[in-house]
């Protein structure tokens, strides 16, 4: 009667689902973190923010686990080999983790699962990251809902009271195996910290002050959210990601509001359901991790070569000459993070602009967001490219100029990113080369010394994108 606790991306001792069943069933509960070299050797970067986030916050876990009785043993290997031998080692009946639907997840997890029962050891996973997952929310004919507006309505359907209720832990059964000696130091695991301080508090406290922050913000929330200036949005993203905050707790907020008619909360709702949509979509139709969810869209002839090489790079870097993209782009440089309306801006640039592979934006963003979760980036990238599931029609096309002037009508997000457009008159600042070179150089600014010039034309770009989606709707 002993379980062996596996966390992964769900690094908090408070409201844990498998956490509180394990010590509901077992008298001794063990508990264990793997730096897991499958995934540490894809990254490129030794001074990861997401590697320092997990670290930070497996400390706080550890003190909080401490409290409870029990500690975290943490090791770094293949967790597919180390799981089966330290649940062999520590002699547990079973294993439990929280279920996570990334197809690389289930293939490790089906691969553990064979290998503990080799010992006879079981393996049991559960539902924790998401609300509803599976085939919970279903259409009638059994399916899944691939479109979000009927799938919210299911959800709010099936919404129960309970679902909500948090899991707690029974007292006295965490334990302390020997082999548990606290969290190794970053550099044990062959990672440091990055340069700057990581912009968002990490663990179960960090989770706890940007919730406080943002509930003064909620009821404001319908409005303010699509504003990057007015930094309007929890900035949860990476507490869902790593499990530092619950998700009940958050959907309990949110319906609690929601059915006060706060509309502010009843929108925040939408988004933490369109966060269940894509867990749902990548666990039903795994094929969207290297193909659009609408296969028709896998014929599309994206732009190659040096050309769209250097666009990419200029996409990338910030400097494409469209001050609003260059913005949000250095902002995930500097920060790690984006704000949800830039996230749909640059992917819409990248693809409908450059005429770049949405695959190739999507990796980026992967490398680069301290949130990065493969289905909700996945869903946002197809979303924006008009290959997904209920995705934005493609022959709506952002304009990026006209965006700025609506979401950034003052400048003040550009002028946070780029300060060499400070002293542009707001009316110019979101297409600086319509003021021509003379009066842009009263404000200091020459452009293509000091910033870029555009680096499409638009109007064209735009319809070069209608041919190419044209193309494969005709099936030419
Ligand atoms: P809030 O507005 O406070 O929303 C609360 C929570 O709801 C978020 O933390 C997130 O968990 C969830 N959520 C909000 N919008 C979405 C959405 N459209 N899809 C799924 N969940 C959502 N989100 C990620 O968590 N990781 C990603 O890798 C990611 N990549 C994206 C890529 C693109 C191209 C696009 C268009 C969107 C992406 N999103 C991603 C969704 C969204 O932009 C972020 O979740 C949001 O900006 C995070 O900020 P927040 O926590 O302040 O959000």
């Amino acid at each position: 009667d002993s379980i062996l606790m596996w966390f992964r991306r769900d690094l908090r001792d408070d409201d844990n689902a498998a956490l509180a069943e394990a010590t509901r069933r077992a008298r001794r509960v063990y508990c264990v973190f793997i730096f897991d070299r499958d995934i540490l050797d894809a990254l490129v970067d030794p001074a990861d923010a997401r590697v320092a986030f997990i670290h930070a916050s497996l400390i706080e876990l550890e003190a909080g686990l401490r409290q409870h009785g029990g500690a975290l043993i943490v090791r770094t290997a293949r967790a597919v080999d180390a799981i089966p031998a330290l649940a062999a080692e520590l002699g547990v009946d079973a294993v439990f983790a929280n279920r996570d639907y990334e197809p690389a997840a289930k293939q490790r997890d089906a691969a553990v699962e064979t290998a503990l029962a080799a010992h006879r050891i079981g393996f049991e996973g559960f539902k924790d990251q998401a609300l509803r997952d599976g085939a919970e929310v279903l259409a009638q004919s059994g399916r899944p809902l691939t479109v979000f507006t009927p799938y919210r309505n299911a959800w709010l359907r099936r919404f129960a009271d309970d679902d909500i209720v948090p899991f707690s832990i029974q007292p006295g059964r965490l334990a302390v195996p020997p082999c548990a000696q606290g969290v190794p130091p970053l550099a044990s695991i062959g990672f440091r910290p990055p340069a700057d301080a990581l912009p968002f508090q990490p663990g179960m406290s960090g989770a706890q002050a940007a919730l406080t922050r943002f509930e003064s913000l909620l009821g404001g929330y319908a409005t303010a959210r699509d504003f990057p200036a007015l930094d309007a949005t929890s900035g949860l993203s990476p507490h869902l990601r790593f499990g530092t905050m619950s998700i009940r707790r958050l959907v309990a907020l949110a319906i609690g509001g929601a059915r006060a008619g706060r509309d502010g909360a009843a929108k925040w709702l939408d988004e933490l359901i369109w966060r269940d949509f894509y867990f749902m979509i990548l666990d039903h139709f795994p094929h969207v991790v290297d193909g659009a969810f609408r296969r028709e869209f896998d014929a599309l002839k994206w732009e190659s070569g040096a050309t769209a090489d250097r666009d990419f790079a200029a996409w990338c870097e910030g400097a494409t000459g469209f001050p609003l993209v260059d913005a949000a782009m250095r902002q995930l440089r500097l920060t790690g993070w984006m704000h949800n309306r830039l996230r749909m801006l640059t992917a819409s640039f990248l693809t409908k602009d450059l005429g770049i592979d949405w695959r190739r934006g999507e990796a980026y963003f992967a490398e680069r967001l301290l949130d990065f979760d493969l289905a909700a980036n996945n869903g946002g990238w197809q979303w924006s490219a008009s290959t997904g599931c209920d995705a934005q029609p493609y022959f709506r096309i952002f304009n990026p100029v006209t965006q700025s002037e609506r979401f950034d009508a003052e400048g003040s997000f550009i002028r946070r990113f780029v300060p060499e457009l400070a002293a542009v008159p707001d009316r110019f600042i979101h297409a600086p080369w319509t003021l021509g070179e003379l009066a842009l150089a009263a404000h200091g600014l020459r452009l293509g010394v000091d910033y870029p010039r555009p680096c499409v034309d638009h109007a064209e770009a735009r319809r070069r994108t209608l041919a190419r989606y044209a193309a494969v709707k005709n099936g030419s």
